[in-house]
């Protein structure tokens, strides 16, 4: 099965990459590198021993996209081009409707027109609405979402879910992620963001190898057990595998499906840091300052759903996701610049 990953180069893409490869898939990426470095999909290959093909270019600009459907024989596409930084979202609205928007647009334009009507998409989260009870099912309530970003994975999740009801052809599959972190257990590939981190995982390695002074704990008094922030932290290679496992059921049902990918499992930042430090004997000096905009007290999955439609479960716990990025960040001090 030849599958078509866009924005393949980036943080879960090229862990999915490799997972494909791994499971014998022929893979085929489409990435501009506006969030990325090829050296990724070269360490890919080289983990792998087997080799993929890239496409250097915007999912956006049709040209590129219909050479590739004529060149390729796609069985389906996993589609995880896009921005996904918050902060610059509000920032830079256009930018990012535009991008997340008309990528997935032309995509699917391209798909229709190559009869090719497989489809994954890279949900978050962030669509359900804040006032849920958790642990979020995938009927919780969606919308209103705090900030553009967010409304552009709303969006999406609403233009697929038109597009197959209107021609059941179709197979959708809208993964919503929790919150992604770690890195392959080689050390090879991981994330790599440009700048300052916005995430916790990143922000927390950065500071124990002493890019950054210190970690800013966002509120230490929200309705939790240590009143920080609880999430759901997910090993991006459980990820990885459970993109494997949608693409298995996506060519083999019809219609729009829509799964969480988290572990189910509440950690609070303390639990990160602490965490952290103590698998991986290494000091995160922290200070506790006032909570950031937009961001709420708990956020967990039920992945129910996913472990008995999709058959997969997430295996890693947070004791490997602390060591592996970690090993990722101590091999690639400066990412894959260096
Ligand atoms: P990433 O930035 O590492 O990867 C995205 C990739 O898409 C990059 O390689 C980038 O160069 C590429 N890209 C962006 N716009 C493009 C375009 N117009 N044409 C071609 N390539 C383009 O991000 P990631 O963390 O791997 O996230 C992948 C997807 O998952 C994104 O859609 C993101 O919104 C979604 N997601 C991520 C998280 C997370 O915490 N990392 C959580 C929920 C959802
Ligand atoms: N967080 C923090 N300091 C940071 C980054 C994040 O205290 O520098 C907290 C944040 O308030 C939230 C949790 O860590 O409670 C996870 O934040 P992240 O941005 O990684 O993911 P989110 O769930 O907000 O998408």
């Amino acid at each position: 099965m030849r599958i078509l990953v866009t924005g393949g180069a980036g943080y879960i893409g090229s862990h999915t990459c490799l997972e494909l490869l791994h499971g014998g898939y022929d893979v085929v990426v489409v990435d501009n590198l506006c969030n990325s470095n090829p050296v990724a999909l070269e360490r890919v290959q080289a983990l792998a021993g087997k080799s993929l093909t890239f496409y250097q270019g915007d999912v956006r600009d049709l040209a590129l996209l219909r050479r590739i459907f004529q060149e390729q024989e796609i069985d389906c596409v996993i589609h995880f081009a896009g921005l996904k930084a918050v902060g610059e979202s509000v920032s830079q609205p256009w930018r990012y409707y535009d991008n997340n928007l008309n990528t997935t647009l032309a995509l699917t334009k391209v798909m229709e027109e190559a009869g090719r009507k497989n489809l994954i998409f890279s949900s978050s989260a962030t669509v359900y609405t804040a006032s849920n009870t958790m642990p979020l099912q995938e009927t919780s309530q969606t919308g209103g979402c705090t900030n553009p970003y967010g409304w552009t994975k709303f969006m999406t999740e609403q233009i697929l879910s038109g597009i197959s009801h209107a021609d059941p052809a179709w197979s959708v599959c809208l993964l919503r992620y929790f919150n992604p972190i770690g890195a392959h257990e080689s050390g090879q590939i991981g994330e790599d963001p440009r700048g300052i981190p916005n995430n916790l995982m990143p922000y927390i390695t950065q500071t124990a190898i002493g890019r950054r002074e210190r970690l800013s704990i966002f509120g230490d008094d929200y309705d939790t057990p240590d009143g920080t922030g609880v999430r759901d932290y997910i090993h991006v290679v459980d990820l990885a595998k459970g993109h494997v496992a949608a693409v298995n059921y996506t060519v083999a049902h019809q219609g729009v499906e829509v799964f969480n990918l988290g572990t189910g499992k509440g950690y609070s930042v303390l639990d990160m840091v602490n965490t952290f430090q103590q698998v991986n004997q290494v000091s995160v000096p922290y200070q506790i300052v006032a909570r950031r905009p937009g961001d709420i007290a708990t956020c967990y999955a039920d992945p129910e759903k996913s472990e008995r439609m999709l058959g997969w479960k997430a295996e890693k716990d947070l004791a490997d996701m602390c060591r592996d990025a970690w090993n990722w960040q101590c091999k690639n001090p400066q990412g894959y610049q260096a």
